[in-house]
C-alpha cells in the first residue's frame, strides 16, 4: 500500500532529519508506513567537485545564495515521484496554521525545499514553487526546522496517523476553540488540587466544565493584548 503522504525535503543537512523523527507519532506513523519521508542532499546536485551549492549575491552585499541549478534538479527529479506541490520555506511566505496544514494534509505528498544563507535564488521561487509558506514572522538560519514543523502538524491531520481520533478533535484549532486544561494523577501535587468536577465521575459535568474552560481560554486569547517589547 502506498503511503497516506509521502514528504520529500530538499536541504544541505538531510542528516538532522532521521534523528527527530525517529520517534513519536510521526516515527510510529513512518514504521507502519502511513507517512513517508525523504531528505534529499542538496549537494548531491551539485556541478562541480566540492559540491558548491551557494554563491555570492548578484548585485553585492554579504552572505550566500543557494545556487539555482542544484535546487531545479533535485526538485524536478524528485517532481518525478511526488505529485504534492513544491513549497518553499521562506520567512516571508503565507503563514502556516492549522488551517493551511488541514489543507496540505489532504495532498499526496509534499516536496519541501529549505534555504539557508541569504536564501534562494529567486529564479527557484518562478519556476518551481507552487507556494511559500513560512512558519512565524522570524528569521531562521535554514528551512530546516520550518519543514519538520510542516511535517509534524501535517502528519497529526492525516487519517489513521493518530491512535485516537479523539485526540484530534479535542485540539486547540481543531474546532472554534482552543484545548480545554488537562491534569492527570496525581490529585494534588504541592498543594495545586486538580478541580474536583473532574474527579466527580459525572461526565455530563465534565463535558460542561470542559467546555467553559475552552471558551474562555479562547475568549482570554483573543482578547489578550500583545506584550509591550
Ligand atoms: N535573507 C532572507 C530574508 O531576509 O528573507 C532570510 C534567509 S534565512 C537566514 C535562511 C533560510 O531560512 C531561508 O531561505 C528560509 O528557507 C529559512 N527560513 C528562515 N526563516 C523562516 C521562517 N520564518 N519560516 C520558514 N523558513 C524560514
Amino acid at each position: 500500500m502506498p503511503p497516506a503522504i509521502r514528504f520529500d525535503v530538499v536541504t544541505v543537512f538531510p542528516e538532522i532529519f532521521g534523528p527527530v523523527f525517529a520517534a513519536g507519532v510521526v516515527g510510529r506513523a513512518m514504521a507502519r508506513g502511513l507517512v513517508q519521508l525523504e531528505a534529499h542532499d542538496l549537494r548531491r546536485y551539485a556541478h562541480d567537485r566540492h559540491r558548491q551549492v551557494d554563491d555570492v549575491p548578484y548585485g553585492g552585499g554579504p552572505g550566500m545564495v543557494l545556487k539555482p541549478e542544484p535546487l531545479f534538479e533535485a526538485i524536478e527529479e524528485i517532481k518525478a515521484h511526488n505529485s504534492g506541490p513544491v513549497i518553499l520555506l521562506e520567512p516571508w511566505g503565507e503563514r502556516f496554521d492549522q488551517g493551511l496544514a488541514r489543507e496540505l494534509a489532504g495532498e499526496p505528498g509534499l516536496v519541501l525545499v529549505c534555504g539557508r544563507y541569504e536564501g534562494i535564488d529567486d529564479r527557484v521561487r518562478q519556476a518551481q514553487a507552487d507556494r511559500e509558506v513560512s512558519i512565524g514572522d522570524y528569521v531562521l538560519s535554514g528551512g530546516e526546522l520550518a519543514a519538520m514543523v510542516i511535517i509534524d502538524a501535517v502528519s497529526r491531520l492525516v487519517p489513521g496517523v493518530l491512535g485516537d481520533e479523539e485526540s484530534l478533535a479535542g485540539d486547540s484549532f481543531a474546532g472554534d476553540e482552543l484545548g480545554h486544561p488537562q491534569y492527570t494523577r496525581p490529585a494534588e501535587y504541592r498543594g495545586l488540587r486538580v478541580p474536583e468536577v473532574l474527579l466527580s465521575g459525572n461526565h455530563k459535568e465534565i463535558e460542561a466544565w470542559r467546555r467553559a474552560q475552552a471558551r474562555r481560554r479562547t475568549l482570554a486569547r483573543a482578547g489578550a493584548p500583545r506584550p509591550e517589547r
